[in-house]
């Protein structure tokens, strides 16, 4: 996604292309991985303050274009939402991420659901592994 089709996709979803939500999306877009409020104002070019991202990401998630990780770090991570699901993998001992794709969750949502009494369809799903890494290791 290039710049004017963040404008676009803010459009699309009807919120009004402001500047930290471009620069936000700008930011995460360059990023390899998910990366928290923090990160975000850090590998910012401007000066754009915590509490400035935090509403961004939360509106951009509201909207669906950004992502919420939970990678169990003490903060949340964000990343630009992926029309193809993806998931990673993080290491306990350095934090190295990871991306993998193929999580089969079309065959676990039917399994879940056969055991199901309470729903009958499942619409979003999470899922992160964890281990430790090959240079952890060795
Ligand atoms: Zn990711
Ligand atoms: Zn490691
Ligand atoms: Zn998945």
């Amino acid at each position: 996604m290039e710049r004017k089709s963040f404008v676009e996709a803010l459009q699309a979803v009807g919120l009004r292309a402001t500047h930290p939500r471009l620069h936000v999306l700008r930011v995460l877009h360059t990023a390899a991985v998910p990366l928290s409020v923090d990160d975000i104002v850090e590998q910012s070019t401007e000066s754009l303050d915590r509490v400035t991202v935090y509403r961004c990401l939360e509106a951009l998630a509201q909207a669906r274009l950004v992502r919420q990780v939970d990678l169990r770090k003490n903060h949340s991570l964000y990343e630009l939402f992926d029309e193809h699901d993806h998931h990673h993998i993080v290491c306990t001992s350095c934090g190295v991420i990871e991306n993998f794709v193929g999580c089969d969750v079309a065959a676990l949502s039917e399994s879940a659901l056969r055991r199901s009494t309470l729903f009958s369809n499942i619409n979003d799903h999470a899922l992160e592994l964890f281990g430790v890494c090959n240079s952890c290791t060795t």
